[in-house]
């Protein structure tokens, strides 16, 4: 497995998952594409991208989901799920009501995947500062005592965003290279 001369390729999925709105979608363009779209895409129906990391010299690949509006219809379905090594449970810090529901998007996740998949809480649009609703310990204080990665994000101004998922897919590459191994 040492072996510098390798080049070994990894593939993940994860998904993205939280209330409408949350900018899910924009976490995922910027991330992929680094762009950010002002307006809410009027398609329904799954998406996912492909973003590469380099991690300990090698080329790690994510292939991201995004429900797309899906979540709109309680409508996420088991196949959404299925296969995944990483989720991201993202909230709106300027809007409490989606940072309540992320008890419910975490049974859900956890009703469809064992407590191996890699979790980060994410509160994204960290640029409100001034329209703020959760504050950064009450985000820390829910990561912690459940036991998920904690970041906020900001997909509008690019603040942590490839950190967030970084920070996933660098978790998900050693729990599975430690089975490996
Ligand atoms: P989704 O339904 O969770 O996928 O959310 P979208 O990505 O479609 O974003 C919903 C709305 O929030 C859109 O109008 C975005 O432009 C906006 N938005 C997304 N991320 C941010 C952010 O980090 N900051 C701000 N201020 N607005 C954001």
């Amino acid at each position: 497995m040492s072996d510098d001369e390798t080049v070994e390729e990894y593939l993940f999925k994860i998904v993205i998952i939280g209330d409408s709105a949350v900018g899910k979608s924009n976490l995922l363009s910027r991330f992929a594409r680094n762009e950010f779209n002002a307006h809410s895409k009027a398609t329904i129906g799954v998406e996912f991208q492909t973003q590469s990391v380099e991690i300990d010299g090698k080329e790690v690949k994510a292939q991201i989901w995004d429900t797309a509006g899906q979540e709109r219809f309680r409508a996420v379905t088991s196949a959404y799920y299925r296969g995944a090594f990483g989720a991201l449970l993202v909230y709106d810090i300027s809007r409490r009501a989606t940072f309540h529901n992320v008890a419910r998007w975490l049974d859900e996740l956890n009703s469809h995947s064992d407590t191996t998949v890699a979790r980060m809480l994410v509160g994204n649009k960290c640029d409100l500062e001034n329209t703020r609703d959760v504050s950064l310990d009450e985000g820390k204080s829910l990561a912690e005592s459940e036991g998920l990665f904690f970041i906020e994000t900001s997909a509008l101004d690019s603040t942590n965003v490839w950190t967030a998922f970084e920070i996933v897919i660098r978790e998900i590459y050693n729990n599975v290279s430690r089975k490996v191994l």
